[in-house]
């Protein structure tokens, strides 16, 4: 009777284990409910998460009438936008290092690499940052599977950086503790994969581990914790909504109109991204 007992047990156990196993997988082969899943565990659920505001007392701006910082951290770049003629990068010089990036991550970039070399001991270094179109059409000419047409790449407005650590290059930068670790954390810095596993039919391009694109905060955490790519989060946001998350009012609005946002703003700014509209961060100042 008692051995009757125990076989049920181990049955049981078994059972169990095998389940876990196939929850396991499942998991792992679906980052998207993954990163579900995680949130749950960690308890992150109201941390950047994004609401539309109803029953604002909304103001209205005249954006040439305001003082408010403009910058390029929002702008979509993929096969459908390609860059603005009229777009010229804002660039500077990274600490002496004749690398340039855009102005909008210098120092969010810094605060990152110090991140990563402070948790995981390796030191990140940036293989590419900002491309002309000439250099793009080159390498496109080169590579053509690999890289995209002058003109279509994020590398040109200085927002995306292809990092690496000694002897984890490419798809493998995954592989290192620092590829793990600005998998897991870059959206904490403002920073995004922006073209990550699962998002190919969307992105147009294949999992690019190394490839991280400044956005800026919230912004970042909020895709990070749809796991929405950049595509799926200017959609996301309905032209003329007010949205709330953490202590910030987020708005997508067409820049030839009055700019309609509630009174209570503080440290305003706004960028172009590259589907006819402005998107507005403000912090919301009680
Ligand atoms: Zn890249």
């Amino acid at each position: 009777m008692k051995k009757q007992k125990n076989n049920a047990i181990y049955f049981v156990l078994i059972f169990l284990i095998l389940i876990f196993l196939f929850a396991s997988i499942f998991l792992i082969k679906q980052p998207e409910i993954l990163y579900k899943v995680q949130n749950v565990f960690l308890n992150i659920q109201n941390e950047y998460q994004i609401k539309e505001l109803d029953n604002a007392n909304l103001i209205s701006y005249q954006l040439e009438n305001t003082n408010w910082q403009v910058d390029q951290s929002l702008i979509l770049i993929n096969n459908e936008h390609p860059l603005p003629e009229s777009f010229s990068p804002s660039l500077a010089e990274y600490k002496d290092s004749t690398v340039f990036m855009n102005k909008a991550l210098l120092a969010d970039y810094a605060t990152l690499t110090e991140a990563v070399t402070e948790h995981t001991g390796e030191k990140m270094y940036v293989a590419s940052v900002y491309r002309s179109l000439e250099e793009q059409a080159q390498l496109h000419t080169n590579n053509p599977d690999i890289a995209q047409p002058a003109g279509h790449s994020e590398h040109h407005t200085g927002l995306a950086l292809d990092v690496y650590v000694q002897n984890f290059g490419g798809i493998n930068f995954i592989d290192s503790k620092a590829g793990q670790f600005v998998d897991k954390h870059c959206a904490e810095f403002g920073f995004i994969i922006r073209y990550p596993e699962n998002k190919e039919e969307i992105t147009g391009i294949s999992y690019e581990p190394w490839h991280i694109r400044y956005v800026g905060l919230p912004h970042s955490m909020i895709m990070a914790k749809n796991y929405w790519v950049l595509e799926e989060y200017i959609n996301f946001l309905e032209p003329n909504k007010i949205y709330k998350a953490n202590d910030f009012f987020i708005s997508r609005q067409d820049p030839s109109q009055p700019i309609l946002l509630p009174e209570n703003i503080a440290e305003t700014r706004y960028s172009y991204d590259n589907t006819g509209y402005i998107i507005i961060t403000a912090k919301i100042n009680n």
